[in-house]
């Protein structure tokens, strides 16, 4: 035998077992005798590249990645189905047909969730396959599809030209590990088993479409050359032979044998391995399909029947509470084990208290669960029948579960929302929410910092950012010595921020920047903002009824009291910087350099804070002042430069009356 013929047969005997494996389902060989074989080829190919073709068993791993899909327009065009949903329906289409044709029988499969393809041979090589897109053009996914194991990459005594189509899935197993492995690589999940499948169809890169373990599965012949069949079951017959993986297609005479396979089909539909949402009727003489032709949607010899979504009973064993990252709390039922749309099911989705109270939802209820395109499945209504006369309705509980603060109904009156200010499960929210620019505006610890201090379990409350050494920051990853260093300086100078940050960044409902500036003014300090009552609230500008009423219970809160007073042992600043009273040096600013006779510095900056001005560090063009002591040093130079105003500590003190 010469290397082309070796490698020929080693091909052969390897799409057979591939073909055995993937549409027969019925694999001769184990998987260590296919790997052996396949690497053999791979050996020879790889000392002959001159040998290698694309429809190769060594092709299907995946190719170049494609920046973009080409446009395919369909030869024939991957037309939709028309749905019915009742028997009714059905019977009005059995005797459209009746009218125009004689002797009729319906070819009856299910329909599979999936993606639509077309798939084109060109003297038995696959060549190219394409998406449905709007059913004119699609895309073209030839590469993606080369790795679909059951879509023979060459057909034995095939027609010059061939198109099939198909429809491609992702079995509910293979769906399964799917979601399975990116649970564990931390990444999204897929809603269902068509999301996954459309998701990996649409891969720039093949090498990923390989791993998703796509399957498809061919009900139609668009177009073929040389061979003429009298009906569609016979066309399905004969992609059999061709060595495809073909869809179920049992031939039905009348409208009764036709409603009965419907609704076996519906009964066993859990018993397949995709997902099923319909059952197809298509009239099987083809000469007939002709002469009924079709709309500009839908051929007039078919419909789709659609299932509703599946549903089963079960029973509520227990409620659990969860905490969203931004406190919202979400009950979730969790139910007695029950096989529901190919998976199985031990929790559904409750929404929230109004869903519950609404369909009257208690624990020991018998449950009516489905699934609709989702993951996790729905509580549609409870067997009240079945109900014990002890049983009890649901509230969800008035305190966090996680941290044991109140929990309070939202402003859309839905929700229910922990009101917490050290909640674990809202750690990261609150501290980014902390560090942001309306609130204690601190440079560089933006979300992702955020999430590695507290993914390293360096920061439990807000106020554990004080506590942070540059050494811990530059521990994290991505986290550079210079970077930790900035982090902490910009910590540091948070401290000193005026209450109304504070305020705002303790993330009190309704207190926002403005709110947060107003209340500071007014108060002047921490602790007479938190001694204050409701009543004395609303006296203040912005402040409504309401908002009242959540300040005072924030601040009533001993998580609350627990924040600050660890803030208050970090040195934060707790008082507002703008005076309510004394205006006399509103909007002025100060540097004060050099050291003074008759004050300290802390007392000097105090005194000017409390006549309204301001105190600044550097001099520049915004500064209204320099305060010059003795020894002052390098500010009073710049000072001079810019040209401002010196003054001296006497001056100051006139100034200040
Ligand atoms: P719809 O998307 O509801 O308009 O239904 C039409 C779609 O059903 C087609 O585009 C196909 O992708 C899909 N389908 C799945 N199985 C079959 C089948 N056995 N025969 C025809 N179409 C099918």
């Amino acid at each position: 035998m010469d290397i082309n013929e070796t490698i020929q047969s080693l091909r052969e005997t390897l799409n057979e077992w591939s073909y055995q494996y993937y549409v027969l389902d019925q694999p001769t060989v184990s998987d260590f005798e296919y790997d052996k074989k396949l690497r053999e080829l791979e050996q020879l190919e790889e000392a002959h590249p001159e040998l290698i073709t694309p429809d190769s068993p060594t092709q299907r791993v995946g190719g170049q990645a494609i920046s973009a899909f080409q446009q395919v327009i369909h030869e024939v065009p991957l037309q939709s189905l028309q749905d019915v949903f009742s028997e009714e329906e059905l019977a009005a289409f059995d005797q459209r047909i009746r009218e125009n044709s004689e002797a009729v029988s319906y070819v009856v499969e299910p329909k599979v969730d999936g993606l639509s393809v077309a798939l084109e041979y060109v003297d038995g090589v696959f060549v190219r396959g394409a998406t449905r897109g709007d059913g004119a053009v699609g895309e073209d996914v030839t590469e993606n599809l080369r790795t679909v194991r059951s879509i023979p990459m060459r057909l034995e005594h095939a027609p010059h030209r061939l198109i099939v189509r198909g429809e491609c899935y992702i079995s509910r197993e293979n769906f399964q590990k799917l979601n399975d492995e990116r649970d564990l690589a931390g990444e999204t999940l897929f809603a269902n088993p068509r999301n996954a499948a459309a998701g990996s169809l649409r891969q720039l890169d093949p090498k990923v479409a390989a791993k998703r373990r796509l399957d498809c599965i061919i009900f139609n012949i668009q177009l073929s050359d040389g061979s003429q069949f009298d009906t569609d079951s016979a066309a399905l017959d004969y992609l059999e032979t061709l060595k495809f993986k073909v869809i179920p297609h049992p031939v039905r005479d009348t409208l009764s044998e036709v409603s009965q396979w419907i609704a076996q089909l519906g009964d066993e539909r859990e018993q397949y391995p995709f997902d099923i949402d319909g059952a197809v009727v298509k009239l099987n003489r083809l000469a007939e399909r002709s002469v009924l032709g079709e709309t500009s949607k839908f051929p007039r010899w078919a419909v789709a029947w659609k299932y509703p979504p599946e549903q089963k009973p079960t029973k509520l064993l227990d409620i659990v509470v969860q905490v969203g990252r931004t406190g919202v709390l979400t009950p979730k039922a969790v139910v007695e084990a029950v096989r529901l749309a190919g998976t199985t099911v031990t929790n559904a989705t409750l929404h929230n208290q109004d869903f519950i109270t609404e369909k009257d939802i208690r624990i020991g209820d018998t449950v009516i669960v489905q699934k609709a395109g989702e993951i996790i499945p729905q509580v549609v209504s409870v067997d009240a029948s079945k109900r014990h006369e002890d049983s009890n309705p649901y509230f969800l509980p008035s305190t966090c579960p996680v941290c044991g603060a109140p929990v309070e109904r939202d402003e859309d009156g839905v929700a229910m929302r922990c009101t917490g200010a050290e909640c674990p499960a809202q750690l990261v929210r609150h501290l980014v929410h902390f560090a942001s620019r309306d609130a204690m505006d601190i440079e560089g610890l933006g979300p992702a910092v955020v999430k590695a201090l507290v993914d390293a379990g360096l920061v439990k409350t807000p106020a554990d950012l004080y506590q942070l050494t540059a050494e811990e920051v530059a521990g994290l990853e991505r986290m550079g010595k210079k970077s930790a260093q900035n982090l902490i300086k910009a910590l540091e100078k948070s401290k000193s921020n005026d209450l109304s940050r504070l305020l705002c960044a303790f993330g009190i409902r309704q207190v926002g920047s403005r709110a947060a500036q107003t209340l500071s003014r007014e108060f002047q300090t921490l602790d007479r903002l938190m001694g204050a009552a409701a009543e004395e609230l609303t006296v203040v500008d912005d402040i409504g009824s309401v908002t009242a009423e959540f300040i005072v219970k924030w601040f009533a809160s001993s998580q609350s009291q627990h924040l600050i007073e660890a803030l208050r042992e970090a040195g934060l600043n707790f008082r507002s910087t703008e005076e309510k009273a004394g205006d006399a040096l509103k909007g002025l600013t100060f540097v004060l350099t050099g050291t003074l006779s008759q004050m300290t510095r802390s007392e000097a900056k105090k005194r000017i804070e409390q006549a309204g001005g301001k105190v600044s560090g550097s001099v520049s063009k915004k500064t209204s002042y320099v305060v010059a002591g003795e020894e002052a040093g390098s500010k009073l130079t710049k000072a001079q430069a810019l040209g401002l105003t010196i003054l001296s500590e006497q001056q100051l003190l006139e100034m200040l009356g």
